[in-house]
């Protein structure tokens, strides 16, 4: 697979059809890939494809100038679906590299599972079902239920239905809905005012560095609302109340938006679990509206139209 998509790339950049390409390349961490945005043929021979490939791509798209060639996984090309249903992207200068995703390594589970830091592994590997992580020369036996990242465990779309080219078998989707949603339904069986204290503790450890706004494709707008001034609708130091309130809005702007890529969580450097809320935004807007951001190309974008019988009188 990676051989091909190295061939296609460089064939765009040759042929003229793109201006850009991204894809990832190996990170300078163990088990990390980095994303690589390139105009230089003679890059494409970096790229590379594993089960590593964290970051949800779409996010660069809006930020460059030109046509670009883009490797996708499911989840990102349903956030380029949903930046297209949003004018923000033309789909004329988009030629999407589709990857069929078997899921993506979730390295804190590993570490959980193994009780030792990344950097102690020696190595970690796919073989079908199984996650294989080598230790002091031993290697443990893991399934991907154990492994996969939450999001990837409830994935709808792990092939992109649009595309230019395809990269490998188109594989089905993984529903592996129960593990996935375990820790939302945890929280959502304890009481309001359990609840509430659960995010007064996490969001009090936030930092507002907007790690998860930065990584999300859904977050676009040029000036964000917490650097509005004038009003001023957060305070800018990080306390937990005003915290929450930027989690609410953030939530809110993105929904109909949200693919459940899972972005926002893993980039977290204090592992607030951003997914609660994400993913219980995504399942509400399902429930309410019958819509899933990014599934459908026709679909008109959830928060930019009405209809006749809109239950609000505002709307009609
Ligand atoms: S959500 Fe689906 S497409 Fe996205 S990384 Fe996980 S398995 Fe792959
Ligand atoms: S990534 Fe985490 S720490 Fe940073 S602003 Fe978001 S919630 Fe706060
Ligand atoms: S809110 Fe989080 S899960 Fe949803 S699209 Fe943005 S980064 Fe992905």
């Amino acid at each position: 697979m990676e051989q091909k998509l190295r061939q296609e790339a460089k064939a765009l950049l040759e042929q003229n059809k793109v201006d850009w390409i991204i894809g990832f390349e190996p990170g300078s961490l163990k088990f990390a890939a980095t994303p690589l945005i390139t105009k230089d043929k003679n890059d494409t021979e970096r790229l590379i494809i594993n089960p590593f490939i964290f970051n949800n791509l779409a996010d660069f798209l809006t930020s460059l100038e030109g046509r670009v060639g883009i490797v996708a996984k499911g989840c990102d090309s349903r956030s380029i679906i949903s930046l297209i249903q949003d004018n923000k992207l033309a789909r004329e200068d988009l030629v999407i590299i589709a990857v069929p995703c078997p899921g993506l390594i979730d390295l804190a589970k590993i570490e959980q599972l193994v009780g030792k830091d990344r950097d102690e592994l020696d190595d970690i590997t796919r073989e079908g079902d199984k996650v294989i992580v080598k230790i002091e020369g031993k290697k443990k036996e893991f399934s991907t239920i154990q492994t996969l990242f939450d999001h990837c465990l409830a994935c709808e779309l792990p092939t992109p239905q649009e595309y230019d080219i395809l990269l490998g078998e188109v594989r089905p989707p993984a529903l592996e809905l129960e593990v996935s949603g375990r820790n939302i339904n945890k929280l959502k069986e304890t009481s309001p005012a359990e609840r509430w204290k659960f995010w007064e503790s996490e969001l009090s450890r936030c930092i507002r560095c907007y790690a998860c706004r930065n990584v999300c494709p859904a977050c676009f707008c040029q000036r964000c609302f917490v650097e509005e001034t004038e009003p001023q609708w957060v305070m800018p130091m990080p306390r937990w109340q005003d915290n929450l309130i930027f989690q609410i809005v953030r939530n809110i702007h993105v929904a109909g938006r949200c693919t459940d890529c899972g972005e926002c969580e893993r980039a977290c450097p204090v592992n607030i679990p951003l997914r609660s809320l994400t993913r219980e935004m995504y399942n509400m807007v399902d429930e309410l509206f019958q819509f899933k951001s990014g599934m459908d190309k026709e679909a008109l974008p959830l928060m930019a139209h009405y209809e006749q019988e809109e239950a609000e009188d505002l709307f009609r």
